[in-house]
């Protein structure tokens, strides 16, 4: 059985719908701090049977003790984290008690149930600003934010215990722009608030629920001035889950690191063309001033991915819009 924590998240859901079709028994473990319980009645819909949630808190040793006791879990996905830069900066404390002392204690409760394989949910964030594009997992580490030292921090935890333990089987996963949604509509991106990302909130305008975007900064030097990024379908980013699994379930006792994207990268204003012409609605917007700690241009070297675990992302930046879309559509107000 694979345990999903930050299952009922927007990744984890995809991840579990994924797994499931795949044939692998899931357990998923959330505190509903960023997410809610109707997502699971949605992933039921999908697969067509129930799956098991526990609700609890990952920085919990007796939560996670009670849930290794209760379930014959093999391996490990852990998504469970807080992922809002800017409120990582404000919230610093809470950041690292989230993502480090949280990834402590799971690997705490792992050690005791003697579960050795675990797939990390990383960014590539923690490159910052890279000094060439595409970036190669040897690029250098310096993250711009807490949200991002929180990451590399964990890694550098994951590096260490491997290093002291090497029974262990390791993947870190660092994840470009996950945008898009599951093709049935049912599942999708459903920010609290405002949203912070970019095409969360171009499909709430397309909706309806915000007058117009903003693009930060249109002086950049891209080819059409405003910020490059390697987005990436959750569904694809799902089934690279999938493949980091395989390889951990054959117990490799190696640490992996991966870059997860398409090794394309696309403008803003790319990216609202591509959702106008997928939905057929215009997106007024405007260009502002820069967002503060914004890089330039960001994507991905995917090459060790496809030579180490024999993924490659499939889908089109079209893809990305249109599912992204049918989701926004069909739940205007996400799974409220
Ligand atoms: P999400 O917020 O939708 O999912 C995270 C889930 O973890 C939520 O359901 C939340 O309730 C849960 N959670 C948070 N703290 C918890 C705790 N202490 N105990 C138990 N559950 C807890 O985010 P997502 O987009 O699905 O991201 C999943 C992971 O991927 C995160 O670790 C995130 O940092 C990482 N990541 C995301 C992106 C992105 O753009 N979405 C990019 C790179 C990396
Ligand atoms: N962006 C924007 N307007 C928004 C949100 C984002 O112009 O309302 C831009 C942002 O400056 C960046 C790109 O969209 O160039 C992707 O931003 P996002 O926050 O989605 O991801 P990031 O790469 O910053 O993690």
């Amino acid at each position: 059985m694979i345990l999903l924590t930050g299952g009922a998240g927007y990744i984890g859901l995809h991840t579990a719908a994924v797994l499931v079709e795949a044939g692998h028994e899931v357990v998923l473990f959330d505190n509903f701090s960023n997410s809610k319980p109707a997502g699971l009645k949605r992933l039921e819909a999908i697969i067509g049977r129930a799956v098991p949630c526990v609700e609890g808190d990952v920085r919990s040793r007796q939560d996670l003790d009670g849930l290794f006791d209760q379930y014959p879990i093999g391996a490990v996905v852990h998504f469970a984290g807080l992922k809002a830069v800017g409120e990582s900066q404000a919230q610093p404390l809470r950041y690292y008690d989230n993502n480090v002392s949280g990834s402590l204690a799971l690997l705490g409760a792992m050690q005791r149930a003697e579960v050795r394989r675990i797939v990390f949910s990383s960014s590539a964030t923690i490159y910052g600003n890279a000094d060439s594009n595409p970036i190669p997992e040897t690029a250098a580490l310096r993250p711009a934010n807490v949200y991002g030292r929180s990451k590399l921090m964990v890694e550098d935890i994951l590096r260490d215990l491997h290093a002291a333990a090497p029974g262990w089987s390791i993947a870190l996963l660092r994840y470009f722009n996950p945008v898009g949604a599951h093709p049935g509509g049912l599942i999708g991106e459903d920010p609290n608030d405002i949203p912070n990302n970019l095409m969360p909130f171009v499909t709430q305008v397309a909706v309806g629920r915000r007058p117009e975007l903003q693009v930060f900064g249109g002086d950049y030097p891209t080819p059409d001035g405003t910020g490059v990024r390697d987005y990436i379908h959750v569904m694809d980013l799902a089934e690279g889950h999938r493949a980091a699994l395989d390889w951990a379930l054959r117990d490799p006792r190696e640490l992996l690191t991966a870059n997860l994207g398409t090794g394309r990268g696309s403008s803003v204003l790319e990216l609202v063309g591509a959702f106008e012409q997928a939905s057929g609605k215009a997106i007024p917007h405007r260009i502002v001033a820069r967002r503060a700690g914004d890089v330039a241009a960001c994507w991905s070297d995917p090459s060790l991915a496809r030579e180490r675990l024999g993924w490659t992302a499939t889908r089109s930046l079209d893809d990305m819009c249109r599912d992204a879309w049918n989701w926004q559509r069909n739940n205007p107000q996400g799974f409220a």
